[in-house]
């Protein structure tokens, strides 16, 4: 296992569960950083329960609903739905310890975790994956595995040495983040700012600010553009927060004096834009696939997701002495999200026009059935079956399209 993330966490930790021997080495020494807003929706809070952890424990930050800030001062409330399938709760909590508790988990069911251990590339046997060089204290040395998983996140140059490479056809976006402590009262709502202007052609960026609150005062303030967004080499992610941070109330307290961090930021590889998804003795989860939802930027509940998945092939494989099984991870995916992610790619390329963007602000935001039906569409909550009219349209709509 590459990499210790969600995505190499989830895999690490059903591996093992699974009964099979599993070393996860990454880079870094943990807890670590991640830039990231920290935010779960439903969709993240069933991929953790999978994985034994429960997110009313102390350390997270129950949410309850999505508020949306929309153009002229239209604000809508939109509470989690009641789905089948998902919690009716979502969850903030820093990545320093989210992702520390998730690497604990995968050690507590049996992975051996090697630390401040990089691996450096594949070890190739012909064209078959079959180990990789670890680099530990400077010093050099291989190892075997039957299967290796690349979880190593976006740049992912791990896999790179394997031959995947980036899809430019496929969306991507960059954002930014910083914390700070404010005196605003919290309340158990992720802030998300679909309104972020673009002045040049007075229409709206294809992007949004939020804030997500983690407790004791203390907020995760970031925003994130998309590349389908036509003046995107213009804009550095620093520089679209600073619009962000400028059009906030000034009573808010989100201001230099309030900041406790840095300002970081990141690329956020969306829609499956890796190619291939996995090579002979290799599959790539989470970011290392671009496996992040094109409609919100989410990430951790796809990587965990691809982990388990990938855990399950792997082991299945490895019980029948049939390595090819686990070379079904890219049809099963596929299988899985080609077709909602090949709407998100529709999408992303629409709102990638400012004025299409503040049309679709303007006039379908305000109508707060629209929006719920938006929500449960855009953060991928669609197969969360409520049997009802809504459910059956987001299935239509999915299954019309390709699975590519
Ligand atoms: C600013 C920003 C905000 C975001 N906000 C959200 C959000 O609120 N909610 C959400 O769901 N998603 C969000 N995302 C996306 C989310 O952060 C990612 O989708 C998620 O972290 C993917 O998990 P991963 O395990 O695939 O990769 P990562 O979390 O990036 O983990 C990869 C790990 O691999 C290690 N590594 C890399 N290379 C090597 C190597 N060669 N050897 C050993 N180790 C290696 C790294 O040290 C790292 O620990 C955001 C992203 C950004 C940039």
């Amino acid at each position: 296992m590459v990499g210790a993330g969600p995505g190499g966490s989830a895999t690490a930790y059903h591996l093992a569960k699974h009964g099979v021997d599993v070393l996860m080495v990454d880079k870094a020494v943990f807890p670590r950083e991640k830039v990231c807003g920290d935010g779960l929706t439903p969709r993240g809070v069933r991929a953790i329960e999978r994985m034994g952890i429960d997110p009313t424990e102390p350390g997270f930050t129950q949410i309850e609903a999505l508020r949306t800030y929309g153009v002229d001062g239209v604000i809508i409330d939109l509470p989690w739905p009641t789905l089948r399938d998902f919690p009716r709760l979502g969850v903030v909590r820093t990545r320093y310890e989210f992702d520390n508790l998730l690497a604990e988990r995968a050690v507590k069911a049996g992975a051996r975790f090697l630390q401040g251990t990089e691996a450096l590339a594949p070890v190739m046997e012909g064209s078959w994956v079959a180990g990789a060089t670890l680099k530990e204290d400077g010093r050099q040395r291989e190892v075997r595995a039957r299967f290796v998983v690349a979880a190593d996140g976006a740049p992912s140059r791990f896999a790179a040495h394997a031959g995947v490479r980036r899809d430019e056809s496929r969306p991507l976006g960059i954002a930014a983040r910083r914390y700070y402590r404010i005196p605003r009262p919290q309340e158990p709502v992720l802030e998300a700012f679909v309104n972020l202007r673009d002045e040049p052609s007075g229409g709206i960026m294809a992007g949004y600010g939020w804030i997500f609150p983690l407790g004791d005062g203390v907020v995760n303030v970031g925003a994130g553009l998309l590349n389908t967004f036509k003046r995107f080499k213009e804009i550095s992610a620093r520089k679209l927060m600073d619009y962000f941070i400028a059009d906030l109330p000034p009573e808010w307290g989100i201001t230099e004096e309030n900041a406790i961090s840095p300002i970081l930021s990141g690329p956020i590889p969306m829609g499956m834009n890796r190619h291939p998804l996995a090579v002979p003795g290799m599959l790539l989860v989470g970011d290392a696939g671009g496996l992040t939802n094109p409609f919100n930027g989410e990430g951790i509940a796809y990587a965990i997701e691809t982990g388990e998945l990938a855990a399950e092939l792997i082991a299945d494989a490895l019980a029948r002495g049939r390595p090819a099984i686990a070379q079904m991870y890219p049809v099963l995916l596929r299988e899985r999200y080609g077709r909602y992610y090949f709407v998100g790619r529709q999408w992303v390329r629409m709102i990638g026009h400012p004025r299409f963007m503040h049309f679709a602000v303007r006039h379908g935001f305000p109508r707060a059935a629209l929006m719920r039906f938006a929500l449960t569409f855009m953060a991928n909550l669609t197969d969360g079956k409520d049997g009802g009219r809504k459910d059956r349209l987001m299935h239509a709509m999915v299954s019309l399209a390709p699975d590519s």
